[in-house]
């Protein structure tokens, strides 16, 4: 039924994209295209493109198109994943937004084309005006506005790239080993989703496949005794795209290869802050923190990696207009508040061995604690563990990730990931991974694969040594 909607969608990634990731485990098994890595790509491609609008977006005053795409989001949330909104999709698929400069004759030629029916104007007042540009029309925009002498700055390359994400992890939740639950909504209300890849039961030729139904599978899971688990944490910073990327890359590798899986469930959150993210699309791409309007402060959004409750306010700023604005208080934000809970409750079912976050740029593994230079708990295993991750992410694109202690390596920092989860849960190995490159948050986007291929190749090594055999304290 969804690939048959698919194909009169008229895209051709999106096809794709259906074509792998709506049909069953084989086909998903089968396939090296790579659902995510073609989300991916989508993904950061704008980043590598979008590097000179950047800096300005901050000027757009209008929210309209964040909140259009809010609510073509919450409409698909409402659905259960029989009943997709895959109209929306193909609605969005291609569609762009532009801001075209308010100069005197501008407002005419806008109006002319909005009657036209071959654009949509967002906003009606304010210095600029924000433009929906359905792709069959792009072309014919671009031709009168360049006729006109209209400047304009496209804003969002795809605005179906969000929705579309989010799209491929409702669809992930048909394949009999992965289980996609919301944990939580975030500030303006969009779902914070959990993907979960149960341990492979069988492989063939090295691919997983399940031979149990489901339900059955699942109480088999939930029963075992020691089941040991990993959390994988993405998109908490919103600029910091190839998190996301990498993350759905994992994913990808995580169901299709079941040699890696046997023992383990993984848990992974791909987007942990959606509002920032789509924030980082429609307005400012370098957008850090979450989108909470801050009482009493003309800043928004609060550090989501500095409202833990694990040593609160040593290595954060307590100013709403800073980048690492601590929060009001810890675990104020709904976001952090999902995870937290989450976590707990998954360390109750199946302790969590390892605990990865993902971020950028730098090229670096950080072990816990961020807060002192104090050693944690277990520094000398994550240290020794975090080599075995640095070696294997080499060999394949000879990328060199250097391991330390992020208080001593980096800054200080505190009310993270990683030091709550070392610090609360007591999770032996925990990491912060800073991602390609060492320059910038704006990669090429023939970054965008082999980072995720160098992480998957040093995390599979990582899960492969977490047996109390190989590893020792
Ligand atoms: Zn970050």
């Amino acid at each position: 039924m969804l690939m048959g909607s698919c194909l009169q969608c008229g895209s051709v990634t999106l096809m794709l994209l259906v074509t792998v990731i709506t049909v069953d485990a084989r086909t998903l098994a089968a396939s090296d295209t790579g659902a995510a890595s073609d989300i991916a790509a989508a993904s950061d491609t704008e980043a590598a493109s979008d590097t000179g609008a950047a800096g300005d977006t901050e000027a757009a005053s209008d929210t309209r198109a964040t909140s259009d795409t809010a609510a073509a989001s919450d409409t698909g949330a409402a659905s259960d994943t029989e009943q997709l909104p895959t109209n929306n999709y193909q609605y969005l698929d291609g569609h762009q937004v532009w801001r075209v400069e308010e100069e005197e004759g501008n407002t005419t030629i806008l109006q002319q084309l909005h009657v036209a029916g071959v654009l949509d104007v967002l906003d009606h007042s304010g210095p600029s005006r924000t433009i929906r540009v359905p792709p069959e029309s792009l072309s014919e925009v671009n031709y009168n506005l360049q006729n006109a002498g209209v400047h304009y700055l496209v804003l969002i390359h795809d605005l179906a790239t969000y929705l579309r994400i989010e799209w491929y992890l409702r669809h992930l939740a048909t394949h009999p080993r992965v289980e996609v639950t919301s944990i939580g909504k975030s500030v303006e209300g969009r779902n914070i989703w959990l993907v979960h890849i149960m341990p492979a039961t069988t492989c063939r030729g090295g691919r997983s496949a399940a031979v149990m139904p489901r339900h059955h599978q699942r109480q088999k899971h939930y029963r075992a005794a020691k089941a040991r688990s990993i959390w994988l944490e993405a998109g908490l910073h919103a600029r910091e795209w190839i998190s996301v990327s990498v993350a759905l890359q994992l994913i990808h590798n995580m169901v299709r290869e079941c040699s890696v899986g046997r023992a383990v469930h993984v848990y992974v959150v791909p987007m942990a802050n959606p509002d920032g993210y789509v924030y980082t699309w429609t307005h400012q791409r370098m957008w850090r923190k979450n989108r909470r309007r801050n009482h009493g402060s003309n800043c928004d959004g609060v550090d989501l990696n500095r409202n833990w409750d694990f040593q609160f306010g040593v290595g954060a700023s307590s100013s709403p207009c800073s980048e690492i604005y601590q929060g009001p208080s810890s675990f104020s934000e709904p976001e952090t508040q999902s995870l937290r809970d989450a976590m707990h409750q998954v360390n109750s079912v199946s302790k969590l061995m390892l605990v990865l976050a993902l971020h950028s740029y730098g090229q670096l593994l950080l072990y816990p604690f961020g807060h002192t230079t104090e050693p944690a708990p277990h520094t000398p295993a994550m240290r020794r563990l975090g080599n075995i991750f640095a070696q294997h992410a080499k060999v394949g694109s000879g990328t060199v990730y250097d391991v330390m202690n992020s208080a001593t390596g980096l800054y200080f920092s505190s009310g993270s990931t990683d030091d709550w989860a070392k610090g609360v849960l007591n999770t032996k190995f925990v990491y912060t991974l800073e991602l390609r490159n060492k320059v910038t948050f704006l990669l090429n986007a023939d970054q965008i694969f082999p980072t995720g291929q160098e992480v998957w190749d040093g995390l599979r090594a990582m899960i492969e040594a977490l047996t109390p055999e190989k590893l020792s304290e």
